[in-house]
């Protein structure tokens, strides 16, 4: 069942209880209005005539007698029957509109009356579907009950207008419900229209493909603008992990392109023999092991970043990074012996870091890589390690080429490379954001200042355990 359907049986539903227990309350409250206005009338026209008996007749004569004088009932009858009776009964007196009939005059009324001495109100019914209302009470003369009035009316009125009354309430309640039921089913409609675009844009995407959709919001206040936000949110992060997805495969499909190429060209070489010179074999075979080596620095590089990307949880214990400092140096000397890069060695602080000592070996050895990857011979490379105010600063100074302004913001992002003129081969983009996300993942984060032709200083940020471990 859709949801429209729903909202508009559970408002009818709920509409007709409401009307339900409206209608029983407004009949109840008429019936009762009309039947005490009849009933007040009755006593009305009960006291007159008791009043009358009162005022012609000798209260000690007649408690003498056991009789009294009547007044003529019809006197009171314009409206009411009337009737005198007897305690034991006997009918004394009916006025003329009662046309030879009688009121009845049930024992226990009597009994009633004798024995409470207030009036008795009743509903009698004097044939099928013909009611009556009668009110009685005794002639009292001194202490003596010596007789009953009974004054009663018809109820055909105030029947005849409850009867309307309950086929308005009824015909009025169906017609409001019937209202109520096609208002509801429009407001319902009109209400979840934006949800079938929205229903009807997931649908068009999942057929075509096309991520660049948008659903324009109406009203960005109400629930279905919200619903509309978060599902064009959505899209949007789908639409952008999708392209990174597919930058990616393009990406590395480039990366792994270059040193298959030159793998390819020299194994030919080498099979079609055609290098004599066994010093040009080795150089031939010295490529092939280089682009190997790249390729799979490249794999390495991408399983980390999955990884990292999966959420890697890492193995943290204290780690003396002026130790680790002097490590990358020692190694760092020998990888810019062949290049002609100075590497020296700043402020050198004792410090401590709460992590992973393999991968902060990583993050200095790819800045320290950059830096003489990027620096020409005869310039500098400087590593610091500075302790200030809880955080740890490693620094990896060089004098090389620099960075432009405009690569600064984009040089962690993975494959980024700055102009390939000025890029060195071997690289494959992924370094600094390797860098960056060890950073990351050790509460810290890396800091860079480049000046174009003068040079760069990466500065690692990492939370200092100094104190904690010392304690
Ligand atoms: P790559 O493998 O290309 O070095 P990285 O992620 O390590 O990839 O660096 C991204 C880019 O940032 C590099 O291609 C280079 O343009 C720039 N870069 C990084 N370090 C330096 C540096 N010390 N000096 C100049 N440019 C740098």
């Amino acid at each position: 069942m859709s949801i429209r359907t729903r909202l508009t049986l559970w408002y009818t539903g709920l509409l007709a209880v409401f009307l339900l227990i409206f209608n029983v309350v407004v009949y109840v409250a008429l019936q009762s209005v009309l039947l005490s206005e009849v009933e007040n009338r009755l006593v009305a026209g009960l006291v007159l005539v008791n009043d009358r008996i009162q005022a012609e007749n000798d209260p000690l004569a007649v408690v003498i007698s056991g009789r009294a004088r009547l007044p003529s009932t019809d006197a009171f009858s314009s409206q009411f029957l009337t009737q005198i009776s007897q305690l034991d009964g006997r009918i004394v007196q009916t006025s003329d509109n009662l046309q030879g009939r009688s009121l009845p005059v049930p024992d226990d009324m009597a009994v009633g009356l004798l024995s409470s001495g207030r009036q008795d109100t009743r509903t009698i019914n004097v044939a099928p579907g013909v009611r009556m209302q009668m009110v009685s009470s005794l002639i009292v003369f001194g202490d003596r009950p010596i007789g009953i009035i009974q004054v009663a009316q018809s109820l055909s009125g105030v029947d005849d207008a409850l009867r309307i009354a309950r086929r308005v309430l009824l015909f009025g309640s169906l017609l409001l419900l019937g209202l109520a039921a096609l208002g509801g089913a429009v407001l319902a409609r009109a209400a979840l229209s934006p949800i079938n675009v929205i229903a009807e844009t997931a649908h068009q995407i999942t057929q075509t493909g096309d991520l660049d959709q948008r659903i324009p919001v109406v009203d960005p206040n109400d629930e279905i603008g919200q619903l509309t936000e978060t599902f064009n949110d959505m899209l949007s992060r789908l639409e952008t992990l999708f392209q990174t997805q597919q930058r990616l495969v393009a990406d590395v499909s480039h990366e792994l392109r270059t040193p298959l190429t030159t793998i390819q060209g020299n194994l030919d070489l080498l099979k079609r023999g055609g290098i004599e010179d066994p010093e040009m074999r080795a150089e031939a075979l010295r490529a092939i092991g280089d682009e190997t080596g790249r390729m799979r620095r490249l794999i390495n590089d991408l399983l980390l970043l999955a990884q990292a990307d999966s959420g890697m949880t890492l193995h943290k214990q204290p780690v003396e990074m002026d130790t680790l400092l002097l490590d990358v140096y020692r190694q760092a000397q020998v990888m810019a012996s062949g290049v002609g890069v100075n590497v020296r060695l700043g402020a050198e602080d004792q410090a401590m870091v709460l992590g992973d000592a393999d991968r902060l070996r990583q993050l200095l050895l790819n800045l320290v890589d950059n830096a003489i990857k990027y620096t020409p011979a005869g310039g500098d490379m400087i590593l610091t390690l500075r302790r200030d105010g809880g955080w740890v600063q490693l620094g990896v100074e060089d004098t090389g080429i620099g960075i432009a302004p405009e690569d600064l913001a984009h040089i962690f992002d993975r494959f980024y490379r700055a102009d390939p003129s000025r890029t060195r081969p071997g690289g494959s983009g992924l370094g600094l954001a390797i860098a960056q996300w060890i950073a990351q993942v050790h509460g810290g984060r890396i800091q860079v200042e480049s000046l174009l032709g003068q040079g760069s200083r990466f500065t690692a940020w990492l939370p200092d355990a100094s104190a904690n471990t010392q304690a």
